[in-house]
């Protein structure tokens, strides 16, 4: 279950941030991104967040999941750029093939991987205004 050691090491790196940054109100929503790539499920990260973040400063906060597409190099062309995706019936994903759509040889992925903290929305009551 590596979900739980994802969240673990999100909410460590989160407070870590927080105790330097302090927000103005409470932390809402934890923007992340996860790199399509990264296999793991939604629902047991958001499980391992609610108990990991039972009794923190950011206890509550819901995770907002964005998926990023997967990009890759071609050493043998020079492609960059994202790689198709194979989908083969009875399959319940969509799995990036990793050979350069242009040449065909075999890509090293540049992102895909990553699961981060790219933004935090705060509730500030005191302060109704847009930022
Ligand atoms: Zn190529």
């Amino acid at each position: 279950m590596h979900e739980y050691s994802l969240a673990q090491a999100l909410l460590d790196g989160l407070l870590e941030h927080l105790r330097n940054h302090p927000p103005p109100g409470r932390v809402a929503k934890v923007h992340l991104r996860q790199g399509e790539l990264l296999v793991l499920s939604e629902w047991a990260l958001r499980e391992a967040w609610r108990i990991l973040a039972e009794g923190t400063e950011v206890a509550g906060a819901e995770l907002v999941i964005e998926k990023v597409p997967v990009r890759a190099r071609c050493p043998s062309c020079g492609y960059e750029g994202p790689v198709g995706y194979l989908k083969d019936e009875g399959w319940h994903f969509a799995v990036p093939v990793l050979a350069c759509p242009r040449c065909g040889e075999r890509t090293e992925v540049l992102s895909g991987r990553e699961l981060a903290i790219v933004g935090l929305s705060v509730d500030d009551p005191a302060e109704s205004a847009p930022v």
